[in-house]
């Protein structure tokens, strides 16, 4: 290995990653911080995070407006799965 980081850290993450080996525990961790702070920050995320609250609300005022075919097919779905 020709890098110089450290465990603990998302470089030494890729670097491990690269080199074929499985990422230690510390590398790991570090990567998964340095993967959802970056999520977090990136608009792009925002963007997600917007449109998911935007599907449940429209999710929840379908079942509100449908309110009978809805647990109709909460009913149905439920002896589909017992049946499973
Ligand atoms: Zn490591």
């Amino acid at each position: 290995m020709t890098t110089a980081a450290e465990h603990g850290t998302y470089a030494r993450y890729n670097a491990e990653m690269a080199s074929g080996e499985k990422p230690c525990d510390l590398c790991r961790k570090a990567a998964n911080i340095y993967i959802r702070e970056w999520r977090a920050k990136s608009p792009r995320h925002q963007v997600e995070k917007a449109r998911e609250r935007a599907r449940g609300k429209a999710r929840r005022a379908l079942a509100f407006r449908h309110r009978a075919e809805f647990l109709r097919l909460v009913d149905q779905f439920m002896a589909s799965d017992e049946s499973a």
